[in-house]
């Protein structure tokens, strides 16, 4: 249920309805927009008939359901779009912005040369994987520590905020210790366990949709971590699966427009993984952009043939530099329409 608060409602209202709902058994969350005040009421067993009640509680404008399962995350609970912030940089905002780097961070001179160079190139935040998801376990699975320690050591040479993958909740403490944003990989979207402990972060959370879950379902693991505490989460549609085998993952440009109407939530686009293929990912961007992306993650290596994974959709640093300047090229325009004259 949300209550909205009337303009110019007093603290004392506000505190009167929060008071209520936790009475009726649920639980509170104010949301202060730039005009007025709602206080959603999430939960379930509470007494409703008493909660619904509220309407007339002195300051309430309405009170009114929430129609999806979905409720923090939900734009009716906050029709503004969110920005979330990570040492200066907004996501969410009017800007795009562009998150780059290697897939897995491979050795110091690697990670080093591609932040120098992503950089230089215009980029807002860097990527490295140091713990890496891997569909077989005799692949490279990531240098853990010894990454993190090189993703620091590339954050204080660049000023870039560093976004790197927690898989597990026993790192946890470890890598928010050394990263700005954790990232929550496709394949653990639905780990309920470690977005209950993301939840009680003070770390931005990047949370990727899983390959085979629904819009719904990838909303809903993000009230996982809105409900539990943490509501700087920044969505990103990572490509799902589908019969198209030319293509690692197919990308699903709808879902990042259809997510930005039903959450107030930044949502960012993954071209490299929603791709798999090099060639793709300047074309996929400004796509994605075009729907209302906020921004992109996109995977940038030295030499991506030695890559130790993901090579094939990486790009390279001309490659990367190249794209970024073509970000920023108008889309190609309509032709003139051939509309009656009026009489
Ligand atoms: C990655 O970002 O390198 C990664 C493993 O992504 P995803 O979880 O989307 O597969
Ligand atoms: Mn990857």
């Amino acid at each position: 249920m949300i209550i909205n608060m009337a303009e110019g409602a007093t603290e004392a209202e506000i505190q009167h309805v929060v008071d209520n709902i936790v009475l009726c058994g649920y639980q509170p969350h104010v949301i202060r927009g730039s005009e007025r005040t709602i206080v959603a009421a999430v939960g379930s067993g509470g007494n409703r008939a008493l909660l619904e009640a509220l309407k007339v509680a002195p300051g309430v404008e309405d009170a009114i359901p929430i129609a999806h399962p979905f409720k923090l995350v939900s734009r009716q609970v906050r029709r503004e779009p969110s920005v979330i912030e990570v040492a200066g940089v907004k996501i969410g905002g009017d800007e795009v912005i562009v998150i780059a780097g290697p897939c897995s961070v491979e050795s110091r001179e690697q990670l080093l040369d591609t932040a120098v160079a992503v950089k230089n190139a215009g980029a807002h935040m860097l990527r490295g994987g140091a713990y890496k998801p891997r569909t077989s376990p005799y692949d490279f699975q990531g240098l853990g520590i010894e990454a993190l320690k090189i993703l620091a050591e590339a954050r204080e040479l660049t000023g870039l905020p560093v976004v790197t993958e927690v898989m597990s909740t026993e790192d946890l403490d470890l890598i928010a210790e050394h990263a700005d944003v954790l990232q929550v990989g496709a394949r653990n979207m639905q780990n309920f366990a470690l977005l209950r402990r993301l939840a009680k972060s003070n770390r931005p959370i990047l949370l990727k949709r899983g390959p085979s879950a629904t819009v719904k379902e990838w909303l809903l693991a993000a009230e996982y971590l809105l409900s539990g505490g943490n509501s700087q989460v920044i969505l990103c549609e990572r490509g799902i699966k589908t019969f198209e085998t030319e293509l690692r993952n197919t990308i699903d440009l709808a879902a990042i427009a259809l997510a930005k109407e039903l959450s107030h939530l930044p949502v960012i686009a993954d071209p490299s993984h929603g791709t798999g293929r090099r060639s793709l990912i300047n074309a996929v961007s400004r796509a994605a952009i075009a729907v209302g992306a906020d921004g992109l993650i996109v995977e940038v290596h030295p030499c991506p043939e030695r890559a130790l994974s993901d090579g094939p959709q990486s790009l390279d640093l001309q490659g990367f530099a190249a794209m970024i300047r073509s970000l920023s090229e108008p889309l190609r325009r309509l032709a003139p329409l051939q509309m009656e004259a009026s009489a």
